[in-house]
């Protein structure tokens, strides 16, 4: 089913504006992850397109049809929320087969249905449990069967995943995944989880303040962010200052010295001369070497002191101060033993990993 949402806005009370012109288009079949931080209006957006809510303007289109106006009850989404929200005194079986009385589908179907459902949610031997008797994750494995029971035509999951322990959460969202693909459902997903969006999404809506900031697949929006938001909100980001002199970025690396400034090559742009900007580089794109060593051809290079060390598991993450900023610099956990706190490191990093921003649009 495709989903489409035509310059959606919400606000309450008049005044506090959720939700401002909200544009997006959801394929058939495509996970569609809502990203940002709280308070972004993630909730908001799902609940208009659920009916819930009612938007202050804009519409809802579903394969084609306008919806705004029709009833939550007659709208045929299947939702999921982050409190696991069954029924406490229905087992999981009368949990699932809930929606499939409310639509007066026959016994025996409705008992097919159900283990049908319990069964894709890896639940097939606990229909007689109460919630009360199910770990989390497992409820909310419950929650998802009786979303899916009804055969809805788009999926809505708002934070489902928020209130499980790590482990869980990795295993849940791993299956959510699967069973989507399997179903071939229209799926929105909210969280402000980065790294659930990056994992389990084919695109993901970076949101901020009530806006789309950036729409793309996790790639694009990992490796190419185009707002200064977008940069800090996902994965660890350096930033450089700077000022942008004939295509390159010149960096005062000794601060009150006559020693000259250096000059950063990165991803080309097109800024006047002078224009204050920032440098943005990833943690990981940057390569620590001894300082005696010979650094790689056609990458930049710049010398620092290693000020801390934090253990990342795969990685070490050295915090380096590099004349008057600090860079995070992620070194392979096997290759880290050579680089500790108070010792000199050269740094190096190719021009294509860096980005610019000119500094109105800088993170602050
Ligand atoms: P979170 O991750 O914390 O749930 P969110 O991104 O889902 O945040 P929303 O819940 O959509 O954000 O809220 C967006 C804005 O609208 C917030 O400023 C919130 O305080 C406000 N808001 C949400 N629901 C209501 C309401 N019923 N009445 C008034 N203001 C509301």
């Amino acid at each position: 089913m495709h989903l489409s949402l035509n310059q959606l806005s919400k606000s309450y009370g008049g005044t506090t504006l959720a939700v401002r012109g909200v544009d997006l288009q959801v394929q058939s079949g495509e996970f569609v992850s809502l990203l940002g931080p709280s308070g972004c209006g993630k909730t908001t957006i799902l609940r208009m397109i659920a009916g819930f809510e009612k938007p202050t303007s804009g519409t809802i289109l579903l394969n084609g049809q306008d919806i705004t106006r029709i009833p939550a009850n007659r709208r045929d989404m299947g939702m999921v929320f982050q409190s696991y929200s069954l029924f406490p005194h229905m087992t999981a079986a009368q949990n699932v087969a809930f929606g499939l009385g409310l639509r007066k589908m026959n016994r025996g179907e409705q008992q097919r249905r159900v283990e049908e459902m319990l069964e894709l949610v890896g639940l097939g031997s606990m229909g007689d449990r109460f919630p009360h008797q199910l770990s989390g994750g497992q409820q909310q494995r419950v929650a998802l069967a009786r979303a899916l029971a009804i055969s809805p035509q788009v999926l809505l999951l708002d934070e489902p995943l928020s209130a499980l322990d790590a482990k869980v959460r990795v295993q849940l969202r791993n299956e959510i995944r699967r069973i989507q693909q399997q179903l071939g459902i229209t799926t929105l997903f909210v969280t402000h989880d980065q790294e659930e969006a990056l994992c389990v999404s084919d695109r993901v809506v970076v949101m901020s303040q009530g806006k789309i900031e950036q729409l793309g697949t996790p790639e694009e929006i990992y490796l190419t962010p185009s707002t200064a938001f977008t940069a800090s909100f996902i994965g660890a980001m350096n930033q450089i200052p700077g000022f942008w002199v004939d295509g390159k970025v010149r960096i005062d690396t000794h601060p009150n010295t006559s020693l000259p400034d250096e000059f950063l090559q990165t991803q080309p742009t097109n800024l006047p001369d002078g224009s204050r900007v920032v440098v943005l580089v990833r943690p990981e794109s940057i390569a620590a070497q001894p300082p005696e060593q010979t650094a790689p051809p056609n990458t930049n290079l710049l010398s620092g002191l290693i000020t801390g060390r934090t253990f990342l598991g795969s990685a070490v993450r050295l915090s380096v101060l590099v004349g008057e900023f600090y860079l995070n610099v992620d070194v392979p956990t096997g290759q880290a033993e050579a680089f500790a706190a108070g010792q000199l490191v050269q740094l190096s990093f190719p021009p294509d990993q860096c980005r610019v921003l000119t500094i109105e649009e800088a993170p602050k």
